[in-house]
């Protein structure tokens, strides 16, 4: 019997998501016997995944929690780097190694886990590839879901990328400290998101704004909300 070429490929895609949702939720069963919450951290390139890492770190760590980053970067490591000032576990995973995939998924992140003491851990952040697109696609093994979206962005992202936007948890609203120059306003921002996600989280955070105590409150409470999930 002849199988007409498209359905061949649709095929071919449904079983790469399959296996990929296997593994996925084999990751998911490794955090939970070891008492590890997962969030996994999109957004486009420099929306500030890594800057928005390195305040909150600290913030934890006084708090007591126990973290570990794995990153996801086609071909460097200085994301991993800039965190491992913190003496934390951090994994670096290089997707150029795997054909310079623009995303992470559930097999690679596998490896990441295989090179970390998890039992040593509460929290475990895994930084994606800056990509609005297909990281929206792949379920990694997480618990939860950011995307950091820098206000210099444009306020058409939720609307030319609503999957991520439908598939997220909270978003990060990054660097509000810029909104004074330019010509979008914050709540403009939150309209759009909002028209896409109307139930979505959005805290509002940039650098300079880290010792202002709502924020940090707002996230204690927002982990300690997912951590009863586990
Ligand atoms: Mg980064
Ligand atoms: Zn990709």
């Amino acid at each position: 019997m002849n199988i007409p070429v498209e359905n061949q490929k649709i095929s071919v895609v449904s079983n790469i998501f399959k296996a990929n949702d296997h593994i996925a939720n084999e990751n998911r069963k490794l955090l939970n016997d070891s008492g590890v919450f997962a969030i996994n951290i999109m957004g486009s390139p420099g929306s500030g995944k890594t800057s928005f890492l390195e305040s909150l770190m600290p913030k934890l760590l006084n708090n007591g929690l126990k973290a570990g980053v794995i990153f996801g970067d086609i071909a460097t490591t200085k994301d991993a780097e800039r965190l491992q000032k913190f003496g934390i576990p951090v994994v670096q995973i290089m997707t150029e190694a795997f054909g310079g995939a623009c995303h992470l998924d559930a097999s690679m992140i596998k490896e990441g886990l295989n090179k970390i003491q998890l039992k040593d851990l509460d929290l475990l952040f895994i930084e994606n590839v800056g990509n609005l697109v297909c990281p929206a696609i792949f379920d990694i093994g997480e618990h939860a879901r950011i995307v950091v979206l820098s206000v210099t962005e444009g306020e058409d992202k939720p609307s030319k990328y609503p999957t991520i936007f439908l598939r997220t948890d909270l978003v990060i609203l990054n660097k509000v400290d810029l909104i004074p120059y330019l010509s979008i306003k914050t709540n403009d921002l939150l309209k759009e998101i909002r028209k896409i996600n109307q139930k979505l989280d959005v805290i509002e955070f940039s650098n300079k704004e880290v010792n202002k105590t709502k924020v940090w409150l707002d996230w204690f409470e927002y982990i300690r909300k997912l951590k009863k999930f586990i």
